[in-house]
């Protein structure tokens, strides 16, 4: 039987170990905390409160991630949000502004003044320019839509999915749909109008503007521990691997892998090709035929890999990661002056607050507290945009965020329920040069056969294009097998 190591526990080494068990491999995951999930993890008070640390929904961006919730038997416990929470709010002049949810309605919306809303008319006939380089997504903006869109719609955009900098993100890279709505139609607005992206017959992709969010009934960590549940005894916890050896020909090698040496795929008698050594003082030194990290980027260098493979890893390491904190407030509904009928809102690095945004959880999901007469409010801070924010002290962090949601939502009382959570490195940022990193992953794959790489700093930050890219790399492992 084909064993296959996966170092780390979060939704993409889980997925994949799934899929590959499915497939009928022996799996074994060794994750380096001691619970599955990574950045996915709930909190529940015993008094009815619920915090998310990391991600609060997941977009059901193909059929594969359905897929994923009905193998494990999950349907039930899905949650879709209250059509309450349909509107989203970005703000401008220090006031929140629903989002327009049609291209007819960025017309009227008062997010945008005249002119920009002349500069959607124009968007269509202004042309893609020549050299294909890696432009930012910034520049992007600025040359189809102008700076207004920039600096309003699109930072806070950008601020709520990669609490990055749209001035260094790659729009290629990090925003790799709407470079192809303008590769296909030539123009977003057209591009939109005619039904958004063209994809192959065969991709179970669902578009954007069809695809709902949900989570679970007792908060996303449900998925990660479900998964976590059917692998069994084929995960360790606190188990943190330090060190890989590949095994050459006969001799083992020494963390080295001679350039000369044989290829191990070719050694029939030696069946294993990878060695693991965790910090686990239970778990054996175990042999693999292939190995997957699925850990984060930036923890490469705290693993020895075999000297070939880290010196093509060591730079990927330097993908930046901002620090983000997630902060949950729970208050009494009568605090707020607000409907809180949304998603949320979004706010834009002009506007000067201290906060990037914050997600009305419980009209999302009404049971993220005790019941209809208390709220909770997610509140992110720090990102690329202002990373020394992050690591002021909790309280400090807190008064700044209540003082925003006074002026934004009216809000009066004191919180009855406080979570806070750092994420010192949270998020990679696919800024421009991504490109390099990309390429050295593949050729450290295509270098040594039987490893691969997963997880959010390569396919997609999503936890939907990290379950998507599992379903992939389950594939092409499987594949490599037969060929
Ligand atoms: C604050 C925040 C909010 C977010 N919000 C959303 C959202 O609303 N929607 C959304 O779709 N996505 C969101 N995301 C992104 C999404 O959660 C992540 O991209 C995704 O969960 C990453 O999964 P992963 O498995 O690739 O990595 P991780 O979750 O980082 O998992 C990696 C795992 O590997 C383990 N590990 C690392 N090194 C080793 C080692 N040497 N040995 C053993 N184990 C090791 C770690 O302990 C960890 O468990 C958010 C992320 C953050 C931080």
């Amino acid at each position: 039987m084909i064993r296959t190591a996966i170092i780390g526990g979060g939704i993409s080494g889980l997925t994949l170990a799934l899929l590959l068990q499915e497939k009928g491999h022996q799996v074994r995951v060794f994750e380096a905390s001691d619970q599955p999930g990574g950045a996915i993890r709930t909190t529940r008070s015993p008094d009815g409160w619920m915090a998310e640390w990391g991600p609060n929904t997941i977009i059901e961006s193909s059929g594969r991630i359905k897929r994923l919730v009905a193998m494990l038997d999950l349907e039930h416990r899905r949650q879709y949000p209250d059509p309450a929470a349909n509107k989203r709010y970005v703000v401008r002049d220090g006031r929140m502004v629903a989002v327009p949810g049609s291209p007819a309605a960025l017309l009227t919306t008062p997010l945008l003044s005249a002119s920009a809303k002349l500069s959607i008319l124009r968007e269509p006939f202004r042309r893609r320019p020549k050299n294909e380089h890696d432009e930012t997504l910034a520049d992007f903006v600025r040359r189809r839509l102008g700076e207004e869109f920039l600096k309003w719609p699109i930072d806070a955009l950008v601020g709520g999915i990669y609490a990055g900098d749209p001035e260094r993100l790659s729009v290629r890279h990090a925003f790799p749909r709407l470079a192809l709505l303008e590769e296909q139609h030539g123009s977003l607005i057209l591009g939109q109008l005619k039904g958004g992206i063209r994809r192959p017959p065969e991709s179970d992709e669902i578009p954007r503007n069809k695809a709902e969010i949900f989570s679970f009934d007792e908060g996303l960590q449900v998925l990660p521990d479900a998964i976590s549940r059917r692998l069994g005894d084929a995960v360790t916890f606190l188990s943190r691997v330090k060190e890989i050896t590949r095994i050459t020909g006969r001799r083992e090698g020494s963390g080295h892998i001679h350039p000369d040496a044989p290829d191990p795929a070719e050694a029939p008698d030696r069946p294993h090709r990878w060695r693991i050594h965790s910090t686990d003082p239970l778990e054996p030194d175990r042999d693999f035929d292939n190995l997957v990290y699925a850990g984060t980027s930036h923890g490469l260098p705290s693993v020895a890999f075999p000297e070939s493979l880290s010196r093509l890893l060591h730079p990927v390491s330097e993908i930046p990661h901002p620090p983000v904190v997630s902060l949950t407030l729970g208050f009494r509904r009568s605090d707020i002056a607000h409907p809180l009928d949304g998603f949320g809102m979004l706010i834009p690095g002009v506007e000067g607050f201290p906060i990037l945004g914050t997600l009305f959880t419980s009209t999302l999901f009404p049971n993220r507290a005790p019941d209809a007469g208390h709220v909770t409010l997610t509140t992110y801070m720090g990102g690329s945009r202002q990373p020394e924010i992050a690591s002021r002290e909790e309280d400090e962090q807190a008064k700044m965020v209540m003082s925003s949601l006074r002026k934004l939502i009216g809000l009066r009382g004191e919180p009855l329920f406080r979570h806070r959570i750092l994420w010192s490195r949270a998020i990679p940022q696919y800024e421009t040069g991504f490109a390099r990193f990309l390429e050295l992953m593949e050729r450290a794959e295509r270098e040594h056969p039987g490893f691969y790489l997963a997880g959010n700093y390569r396919t997609g930050i999503s936890v939907g294009d990290t379950i998507n890219a599992a379903f992939d790399l389950a594939g092409r492992i499987h594949r490599d097998l037969s060929s």
